[in-house]
């Protein structure tokens, strides 16, 4: 989502005239796209301005900015603590950058954290900074409202909004056009994407199918989902379009109802577990991967066994796995003792991820054999003898380059693998 602002922040910049520049201590501006998710998030970002005010020593006109979460959440009080930092930006008003600037020329800090019920930025043209030129990051919406009680996202990105139907599907044929071909749509909870437009009502799963339509040779990703609002409609749309990618990313935090409950995520363990069977049974062969976190408030042994049992169950074939991390303004730090021990916490994620690397490679060692559609985003980045690729259950593919070039669908058969990677050979 912030690579995707930074791109957004990007375009904006260059249409007042300013220049990407390769590197920190060439630029007159830095603007550090912040997050604020966890502490140690938020701890890098510190680290990265103390290295930036180093920098205003030899170049005393460089301008550092801090925007997105961590402006919005901090405000002022970021002006105070860190007296390199000119400028606040929160992550709906990256419209006034230009006039921020402005002033911050004329000797002043410049400050705007409003946050907004309607901007979507849907009329930017974001300037790319991948740089493969193959995959790219649509934004459907912004914000979220579900406010899961360990999370600082509804307070620092506000109120859900979804993005017009029409400028979604006109930047997914302009990049299209331009070579790329696949998009990855964006949200916090993109299952909640909803829009009425001249009385006509889209809602996720149609918008899907909008995307898919641009052109077959297109492929369609999106994230996240939130298991409380994912849909049978949805699966069946994605089971239906072999260019709609066979991968979900469904995450669970917790395989406990009791945590589940304390962490106002509104689904219980069973509910996640049918969600599970319906998405096996619309999309057979299809990835899914979660996010997890361990050490929330209370959490017991028993409760950590659950998420442990829960994984084996499930079987996924990915996880972002954290240490919980409490977050001021949140209704868990407002209402909950953050009461496991940091050893605790540590202990329970290192059995999480090795567990995880288990079942990665499990599931890797499923694939032996199989051949599988790759599109081909590069260089492997051991040899440029090698392409890497990506199949439709977004599993990174290595084999041999021969005459292959990034931006081709080739079939791969899958001959070896590690837990992260499938190496094969084009068929
Ligand atoms: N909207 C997505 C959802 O609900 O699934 C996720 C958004 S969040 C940016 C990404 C992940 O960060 C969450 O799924 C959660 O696992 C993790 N996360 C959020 N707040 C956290 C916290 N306070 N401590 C540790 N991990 C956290
Ligand atoms: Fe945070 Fe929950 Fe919203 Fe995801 S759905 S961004 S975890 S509040």
């Amino acid at each position: 989502m912030n690579f995707s602002d930074s791109e957004i922040v990007a375009s904006l910049m260059q249409d007042e005239g300013y220049e990407i520049s390769g590197e920190s201590k060439d630029a007159d501006v830095v603007l550090v796209n912040t997050c604020s998710i966890r502490d140690n998030a938020e701890q890098r970002v510190r680290k990265r301005l103390r290295e930036l005010k180093a920098l205003k020593k030899n170049n005393p006109f460089l301008k550092i900015g801090v925007i997105g979460c961590m402006a919005e959440r901090l405000k002022e009080q970021l002006l105070e603590e860190e007296q390199s930092v000119d400028l606040i930006v929160g992550p709906d008003a990256y419209r006034d950058l230009p006039a921020l600037l402005d002033k911050v020329e004329e000797g002043q800090k410049a400050i705007n954290v409003i946050l907004s019920t309607k901007e979507t930025y849907s009329d930017i043209t974001p300037v790319r900074l991948d740089k493969n030129g193959v995959t790219a990051f649509i934004s459907i919406m912004r914000g979220c409202e579900n406010f899961c009680a360990y999370c600082v996202v509804p307070f620092t990105r506000g109120k859900e909004r979804s993005r017009d139907v029409k400028t979604i599907i006109q930047e997914a044929r302009d990049l299209f056009e331009n070579g790329y071909r696949e998009v990855t749509l964006l949200g916090q909870n993109v299952n909640s994407y909803f829009r009425e437009d001249d009385g006509k009502q889209t809602s996720f799963y149609e918008l899907l199918e909008q995307v898919a339509a641009v052109s077959p040779q297109l492929r369609v990703r999106f994230a996240t989902s939130h298991p409380k609002d994912i849909s049978d409609e949805l699966l069946k749309a994605i089971g239906k379009h072999h260019n709609i990618c066979n991968a979900i990313h469904l995450p669970v935090q917790s395989g406990s109802n009791n945590i589940l409950s304390l962490m106002k995520r509104k689904y219980t363990r069973e509910w996640y577990l049918d969600r599970i069977a319906a998405i096996r049974k619309y999309i057979p062969g299809c990835a899914i991967s979660t996010d997890i976190i361990a050490g929330f408030c209370t959490e017991k042994d028993e409760d950590h066994r659950d998420t442990i049992s829960l994984m084996n169950r499930v079987g996924y074939d990915y996880a972002f796995m954290f240490k919980y991390s409490e977050r001021p303004g949140t209704i868990a730090q407002k209402k909950l003792d953050d009461d496991v021990p940091e050893s605790v916490k540590s202990e329970r994620l290192q059995e999480i991820i090795d567990l995880q690397q288990q079942l990665s490679h499990a599931s890797n060692k499923r694939d032996i054999g199989k051949t599988f559609e790759v599109l081909a985003e590069g260089f492997s980045k051991k040899s440029a003898d090698f392409l890497m690729g990506r199949n439709s259950q977004n599993k990174v593919v290595v084999f041999p380059k021969g005459n292959y070039n990034k931006g081709d669908y080739l079939n791969v058969k899958i001959n070896d693998c590690t837990p992260a990677t499938l190496i094969g050979t084009a068929t």
